[in-house]
């Protein structure tokens, strides 16, 4: 069963900070019996889920993998844990991640390393590389992670998996610990994009805990055919990458223009800001949200500090890992006065502009579609001793973040030859509220 693998393979590849045991062993039980009464609470009831560390659940420890929340209980559980649970879904525990969600690799986790499931010695992606690789790895069906700049998106990508970034305020961030409050949104991962839409489905709707959580009179239903859709792609977006990516996505676009109506070019000229931008506005945010946690309220406080200023410096200093640091420090410089509108002012200008040249290029086409990384996945430490380096990886992802729009990886064709047998992720991007339609898209790809 699903503990017994775990218990056998997790040693390798390392996807759990914690297996839950108790609570899933619990909760399967009821489940059962539920069942053996024939009452069900769903068609999902007893289904076994993963819960990247960083949305909570009331009575358990949650730490954004991070020393700083070192023992850090919830008293509530996220709205995306009580709606699953209501529907019988068992939460397996909690999945590693990078540092408070900052990384492409999961090797910014304060605890350990993730291994690919399809070669060990790669990561896999992140900052949700828990959640893929306990997917991957076959230790549950479905995980949830989230997304800020393609943290959902990528580690799918690396781990040959579904994952959906959802449209921005469809899923609520009640009980997920904020990064980067205007880009962060929870979506699944799973080895189908029907697995994804049934949990997107299970989670989505408005929640008045949530305030930027949108009426669900927005959402919109599509029930059209592929025959009627008109697909995107601009060609500035495939500069840069790796001949099997390339390889990839040619085939999906030829496979995708049998059935579609029409490809069109399209031009998100702005999308070349897409890196300074997200990492101005997504640092800007993190240094106002991790504010919180000074030694005081949360998780870890330092031992024998002589004043406030000491507890705030000493707990902060031993709490955050480097790459924390770093964002908090580049974060409060982009706020600072005399800076704001050379930094965080210009960024918000930019991103207002990727958000227009994605409307125009929505009055043309119904979707776009693009690789969802440069290349198949990196070998750990490959990026680590270069920041900017892996900040380059998130190119393809971090544009659907500004947007706030809703971008869907799907596993393309692998390589040809089969030489690099590595999984390679496409993504589809839509215009908001149009899940349905990538969806519909992304089942002809997979
Ligand atoms: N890799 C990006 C970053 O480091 C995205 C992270 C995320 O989506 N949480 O910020």
């Amino acid at each position: 069963d699903t503990l017994t693998r775990i218990d056998k393979h997790d040693g390798t590849i390392r996807a759990f900070i914690e297996v839950e045991r108790d609570l899933a062993q619990k909760a399967a039980a009821a489940s059962a019996e539920r069942h053996a009464q024939g009452k069900a609470l769903s068609p999902y009831d007893g289904i076994p889920i993963g819960v990247k560390d960083n949305i909570v659940t009331a009575g358990r420890v949650t730490q954004c993998a991070s020393k700083i929340l070192d023992g850090y209980v919830s008293p509530f559980s996220a709205t995306v844990i009580e709606k699953l649970q209501a529907l019988g879904f068992v939460t397996m525990g909690r999945l590693n991640m990078d540092e408070f969600a900052m990384g492409s690799s999961t090797e910014n986790s304060a605890f350990q390393m993730t291994r690919n499931p399809f070669d060990t010695e790669r990561a896999p992606g992140g900052s949700s590389g828990g959640s893929a690789a306990a997917v991957a790895a076959g230790f549950l069906p479905v995980a949830l992670g989230s997304d800020t700049g393609g943290s959902i998106r990528q580690p799918a990508a690396f781990c040959g998996l579904a994952g959906l970034k959802p449209t921005y305020g469809t899923v609520s961030r009640f009980g997920l610990v904020a990064f980067a409050s205007s880009l962060d949104q929870i979506g699944p991962l799973a080895h189908t994009v029907s697995d994804v839409e049934i949990i997107h489905n299970a989670i989505k709707g408005h929640d008045p805990k949530d305030s930027t959580s949108m009426p669900d009179s927005a959402y919109q239903k599509w029930s059209g055919s592929l025959s009627d859709v008109t697909l995107g792609i601009d060609e500035s977006m495939l500069e840069g990458l790796s001949p099997e990516v390339r390889a990839s996505f040619d085939k999906t676009l030829a496979f995708l223009k049998g059935k579609v109506k029409a490809v069109k070019k399209v031009q998100l000229v702005n999308q070349k800001y897409g890196i300074p931008v997200y990492y101005l506005t997504a640092t800007s945010e993190a240094s106002a949200n991790l504010s919180r946690f000074d030694g005081i309220r949360y998780g870890h406080r330092a031992a024998n500090a002589k004043n406030l200023n000491e507890v705030y410096e000493r707990s902060r200093t031993e709490g955050f890992g480097p790459e924390v640091k770093r964002r908090i420090l580049l974060g409060t410089y982009a706020l600072s006065s005399g800076y704001y509108d050379a930094f965080y002012g210009k960024a918000q200008a930019v991103r207002a502009l990727i958000q227009k040249d994605y409307a125009d290029a929505f009055s043309e086409v119904d979707a776009i579609l693009m690789p969802c990384t440069p290349s198949p996945a990196f070998k750990l430490g490959e990026k680590t001793s270069n920041p900017v380096q892996m900040y380059l990886s998130d190119v393809l992802t971090v544009g659907a973040s500004l947007a706030g729009i809703p971008a869907l990886s799907v596993p393309g064709p692998a390589d040809g030859d089969g030489a690099l047998s590595l999984p390679i992720g496409m993504q589809l991007q839509g215009p908001n509220f149009s899940e349905d339609r990538l969806f519909a898209l992304g089942r002809a790809i997979e």
